[in-house]
């Protein structure tokens, strides 16, 4: 991971909690990091503990106020204990970011129930128990900000991707409807689609079996000639647009999904 955003002002998020689902890899990583640097205190949830343990290492290292979390967003009732136990350890719950997901490439025509449900239940119902969860906290301190961490490749068809491109076409739709309906709690609900951005989860999710990983520069190449910016996105990309819709800049926006991708999917070819 580069080094963690300094480009905020470092006391702008002083006092607020953060949770972040899928905190411990990643994005997910990148963006407990930009809030830890904007002087939040930021709770990383997921599965596995040996994540969520080098990642609050890192964290912790810089100077973060931050502690972990086991759940897994599938599961409603893990999902109420999480939140309860962050709103708990830290007495509140301002932020809540959405991030836990699972995708790989599978043809729709063999498809199977279990796969379907894996990747729908983690993006789709994970993101929406997740929300649930944290509104009559969010509700109770007088308001809060959701960010959902989307994509773009339903923008258009993107083969291979049914599970995936559905259940965040989804997350798009509960994040329009949450805004309208929690905006009377002055909790803003927004979503952040990213672009490319190569992650070791990524990585290994598209890499087929037995398949050596594609070498950096041959990647670099790649990125240099099909983004239009010229590069892959970093975690932290991520992490600054998230800090911004949680900062008093974001007071007003709610409703709306920002696409983070470096003009990516303006283009035939990304
Ligand atoms: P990643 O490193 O694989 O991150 C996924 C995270 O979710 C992991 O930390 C994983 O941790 C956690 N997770 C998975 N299933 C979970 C569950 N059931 N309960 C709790 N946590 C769970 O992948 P990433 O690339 O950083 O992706 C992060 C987000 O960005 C995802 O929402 C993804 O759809 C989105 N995105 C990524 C890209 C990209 O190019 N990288 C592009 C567009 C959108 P555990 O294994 O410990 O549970």
């Amino acid at each position: 991971m580069s080094a963690p955003g300094t480009i905020f002002r470092p006391d702008l998020l002083a006092g607020k909690v953060a949770l972040v689902t899928g905190g411990g890899t990643g994005i997910g990583l990148g963006i407990a990091s930009c809030l830890v640097a904007a002087g939040a205190t930021v709770a990383i949830a997921s599965r596995k503990p040996e994540h969520l343990k080098v990642a609050a290492e890192e964290l912790r290292a810089g100077g973060g106020k931050v502690s972990t979390v086991e759940t897994n967003v599938r599961e409603p009732e893990a999902v109420a204990r999480m939140v309860e136990r962050v709103a708990q350890e830290h007495g509140r719950l301002d932020i809540l970011v959405n991030n836990a997901a699972g995708n790989f490439y599978a043809p729709s025509a063999t498809l199977t129930p279990n796969a379907w449900r894996a990747v729908v239940e983690t993006d789709l119902y994970g993101t929406f128990y997740c929300c649930q969860a944290a509104h009559p906290v969010m509700k109770a301190q007088g308001g809060g900000r959701i960010v959902s961490i989307s994509m773009t490749l339903h923008y258009r068809g993107w083969p291979l991707m049914a599970h995936a491109t559905a259940a965040k076409a989804g997350v798009d739709a509960l994040t329009r409807t949450l805004a309208v309906e929690w905006a009377p709690d002055r909790i803003t609900v927004n979503a952040v689609a990213p672009g490319p951005i190569p992650t070791e989860g990524v990585k290994k999710a598209f890499t087929p079996p037995g398949a050596a990983a594609a070498s950096v520069p041959a990647m670099d190449d790649y990125a240099a000639r099909s983004i239009p910016m010229g590069r892959w996105g970093a975690p932290e990309d991520i992490g600054h647009m998230v800090t911004y819709l949680a900062s008093p800049a974001g007071d007003w926006i709610t409703g709306a999904i920002f696409v983070v991708d470096g003009g990516s999917w303006l283009t035939p070819c990304s």
